[in-house]
């Protein structure tokens, strides 16, 4: 049975690569490389193509996306890409490799901040990156932003993974792009100072070292909350989440730091208004309601309701900077993580 599987699994592999370089510039369809998972993806392409008639051709990838469309160039097949954070979107616009749309549909679906403003790439859903705090030994107050998460009562009871990694990168962009360069590294080794533990693990691993008391308070996307919450092939990470509450930090300050999941078409792209149509489709009313439904993510598009999960967290008020401004800072909140050593946890006798 299990040989069974594979072969069909190589065939199908082997039929999509066949396919997909032979179908380059063919009027019915779309083809997509996706870092997005295939349990969210493939009920909205099959919902496209009943609407649109229009096929999509997916290559769903784990890593090296980018590399992959670099070595491809003008010869890749792929149309469009569809992908999370803000900070992968600009790497791609930073390699040359993506090109303009302008789209009255897509902008009417899209609010500005959450756009290119030359319409190089689009955010389609909205995560926010929260603070989770122990439900057991935390004061509700206590923290109330990510400035709080560097004052001295907090030494040894927080935890994060990696500076390094694309979520945090681009929350220090943020602040960076908030408060300048000076003030964001004082406030990065402050919280480098209060750290349990060397940063590791994914964002439910830090709701997790919480539940073990590993640590008080930590840094999470919002949907990963959702996720936990109704973990039941996981049952353990119900328990992860009882152990938290929510903190939407900044509320009465710039607002909760959030980031995009995103399209974007590439350059080489032989399909170019098919692709247009999955971002208009992708952006629109029933592609946005199936988004909120299946990923605990917020839409982008105004008047989607939320997932019952994610309304019950309260509603809160997001950054309003634009997100093209904050990739700005991409680079710098990577070197003030280098100079931190942020990386390396708590800096004992410093
Ligand atoms: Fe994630």
């Amino acid at each position: 049975m299990r040989t069974r599987s594979l072969i069909a699994a190589v065939a199908v592999v082997i039929l999509t690569v066949t396919y997909f370089s032979s179908s380059k510039a063919n009027e019915n369809v779309v083809n997509l490389y996706s870092y997005r998972q295939p349990f969210l993806i493939n009920p909205l392409l099959a919902a496209f193509t009943d609407e649109t008639g229009i096929d999509v051709n997916v290559v769903y990838v784990k890593k090296g996306m980018l590399e992959r469309l670099r070595a491809e160039g003008e010869n890749s097949p792929a149309d469009m890409v569809l992908t999370a954070d803000i900070g992968r979107l600009n790497d791609m616009l930073e390699a040359d490799i993506l090109q303009p749309i302008v789209s009255p549909e897509i902008n009417r679906n899209i609010p500005a901040q959450y756009r290119h403003p030359d319409g190089m790439w689009f955010g389609l859903t909205i995560r926010g990156r929260i603070i989770f705090a122990s439900r057991e030994r935390t004061d509700v107050g206590e923290v109330l932003s990510y400035a709080d998460l560097a004052k001295p009562s907090l030494e040894g009871r927080v935890c994060t993974r990696s500076g390094k990694h694309i979520y945090n990168i681009s929350l220090i962009a943020s602040i960076i792009a908030h408060d300048g360069e000076d003030k964001a590294q004082v406030w990065l080794s402050g919280v480098r100072d209060n750290l349990a533990r060397k940063p590791q693990g994914n964002d439910r691993a830090q709701a997790k070292a919480i539940f073990e008391g590993v640590c008080d308070y930590a840094i999470a996307n919002t949907y990963y909350m959702g996720k936990m919450e109704t973990n039941d092939d996981k049952p353990e990470q119900k328990l992860w989440a009882e152990s938290v509450r929510i903190i939407f930090p900044d509320q009465s300050g710039n607002g909760t730091h959030v980031n995009v999941s995103g399209a974007a078409v590439t350059k080489s792209a032989g399909n170019r208004e098919n692709a247009v149509k999955l971002i208009a489709f992708l952006s629109g009313e029933n592609a946005q309601k199936i988004y909120a439904e299946q990923n605990f993510e917020y839409p982008v598009k105004a008047d989607i309701p939320l997932h019952p999960v994610v309304a019950a967290w309260g509603p809160f008020t997001p950054d309003a900077i634009d997100l093209a401004e904050v990739a700005k800072f991409r680079a710098t909140a990577s070197r003030l993580i280098d100079i931190t050593a942020y990386d390396l946890g708590p800096q004992s006798g410093s």
